[in-house]
């Protein structure tokens, strides 16, 4: 079985968040269960990008709109990802720096989509079954059954990942005119509330779609930034497959950005090893809980709850615990967050993307807080678990599904039900006192991190989902 998985982002050649590391893991996974999966991607200006060997194997043009672009084709040529990697070089569209951001994104996803579909088509070398990943591979479905020009690709099974809903790759109808030639009278199929919506193409049009967890899946029918009523239509092509980890990258026993390594056996003072490291490096005291934040500065985080969780910890809890945060984004958020630089109340703030830190953080903390209002599946609170960090969440999405709190018997983590500040401080409080019944903390650390969060499960349940729609032509 030959599967392409078609994303704009994946580990460790892009990365801005979860769909980055699925993209990155699951196909290595697939392979080693013997099936053939690849992945597709735009070509970035990125290190990985620069210091690796790439083979040409196609080129060739595609007109948009009135502007002709010449795209190559480049294969990874040692296979060091554990699949095959093609990424599409467009220069003057797919040849920048960032995965994200620019005014033109719609013309250069409306390309990225066109010049792959092209080579696939003029090469005969379509798979059996598209995986599209997200609103930025959503027109494929449309186009393989809609466009004279990918004739041969039309008729293969499509399944649809929804990693976020709250992004869609809205464009207006005149960025119609920048898509392969396609049968007009199909237009609605694009269509949402008057705009070009790719998510919403993309749920209409593949023959399947899973969310990232279970959890997500029936709360996209009651907040899905718009798409609420069609993800209800569509409810019977839809599955939740919770995602895994990737434990070649994320392992505490072998990860080498960490000070020391440890396993659940030397967790108290593989720990403490990780934790006076950071400690020192960002000024708090290491003889404090240190519970942490790490993430996208987003409103669906819950990050703008950041700067007045500090202030009120500082009222309540001053001397009683560090809190570090991780992030970037909003700018807003950014700037709420600076007056808590450098006020010597054991809060340390690193704004930027850093991968490396990020997993020192997982290391060295006590509680990881994630208070987000939409989370489809969450890697932190995994990554959190694996590293002996215990998750402080609300109770949402994959949180939801992963996370039970300390009331219950299964529990792993801190629950809360809803974003607020008091809600939010207090379950920091009930953290400070699981963090002083050093028993039971010692207990749930050593167990969290032996929960099996791998890929291995997930791996299946994707493959049997192919099986079942391959089987269906
Ligand atoms: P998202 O909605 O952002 O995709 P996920 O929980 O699915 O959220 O995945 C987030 C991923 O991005 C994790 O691997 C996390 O460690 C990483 N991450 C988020 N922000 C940062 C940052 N500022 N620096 C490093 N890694 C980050």
């Amino acid at each position: 079985m030959k599967v392409y998985h078609i994303s704009a982002e994946c580990y460790p050649v892009a990365k801005t968040g979860g769909l980055g590391d699925v993209v990155g893991a699951l196909p290595k996974y697939q392979n080693q269960a013997g099936i053939q999966a690849s992945v597709i991607m735009p070509w970035y200006d990125k290190p990985f990008v620069q210091n690796h060997s790439w083979v040409r194997v196609y080129e060739s043009e595609i007109r948009q709109g009135s502007q002709f672009f010449n795209y190559t084709i480049l294969k990874e040529e040692t296979g060091v990802l554990g699949f095959d990697l093609y990424l599409v070089r467009i220069p003057g569209l797919l040849d920048r720096a960032e995965v994200y951001g620019y005014a033109d994104e719609a013309d250069q996803f409306i390309a990225f989509q066109h010049a792959m579909l092209a080579w696939l088509n003029a090469t005969g070398l379509g798979p059996d079954l598209f995986h599209c990943h997200d609103h930025h591979s959503g027109l494929i479905p449309f186009f393989i059954e809609n466009c004279a020009d990918f004739a041969t690709l039309k008729g293969t099974p499509t399944l649809a990942t929804v990693h976020n809903g709250q992004y869609q790759g809205w464009m207006g109808w005149h960025k119609a005119v920048l898509m392969p030639a396609f049968d007009s009278s199909r237009w609605g199929l694009l269509d949402w509330d008057g705009l070009i919506n790719p998510l919403a193409a993309l749920i209409k049009c593949c023959w399947a779609y899973n969310t990232v967890s279970r959890g997500y899946l029936e709360e996209l029918f009651s907040e899905a930034n718009g798409l609420e009523s069609l993800f209800v239509a569509e409810q019977n092509k839809g599955f939740g497959i919770i995602n895994g980890i990737d434990d070649d990258t994320w392992d505490p026993a072998s990860d080498a950005y960490l000070v020391t390594n440890f396993t659940s056996a030397k967790v108290l003072t593989g720990k403490r090893a990780n934790k006076l490291s950071l400690c020192s490096e960002y000024g708090l005291d290491a003889s404090l809980p240190l519970i942490s934040f790490i993430g996208r500065f987003a409103f669906e985080k819950g990050a703008d709850m950041l700067a007045p969780v500090l202030e009120e910890l500082k009222a309540s809890y001053s001397g009683r615990l560090n809190f570090l945060i991780l992030g970037s984004g909003d700018s807003k958020i950014q700037e709420s967050l600076q007056p808590f630089i450098d006020q010597g109340n054991n809060f340390a703030i690193e704004f930027g993307y850093n991968e490396q830190l990020s997993h020192q953080i997982y290391a060295a903390s006590d509680f990881l807080l994630m208070p987000s209002r939409v989370e489809p599946c969450g890697l932190n609170q995994l990554y959190a678990m694996k590293y002996g960090t215990i998750p402080v969440v609300r109770n949402i999405g994959g949180l939801k599904d992963t996370v039970t709190d300390i009331v219950e018997q299964k529990s792993n983590g801190i629950v809360f039900q809803s974003v607020s500040v008091d809600n939010i401080v207090s379950a920091i409080g009930r953290a400070l006192s699981l963090y002083e019944d050093a028993k039971l903390f010692g207990r749930i650390r050593k167990k969290i991190m032996k929960l099996d969060h791998s890929w291995n499960k997930s791996t299946k349940q994707y493959i049997q989902l192919y099986e079942n729609l391959i089987n269906r032509l």
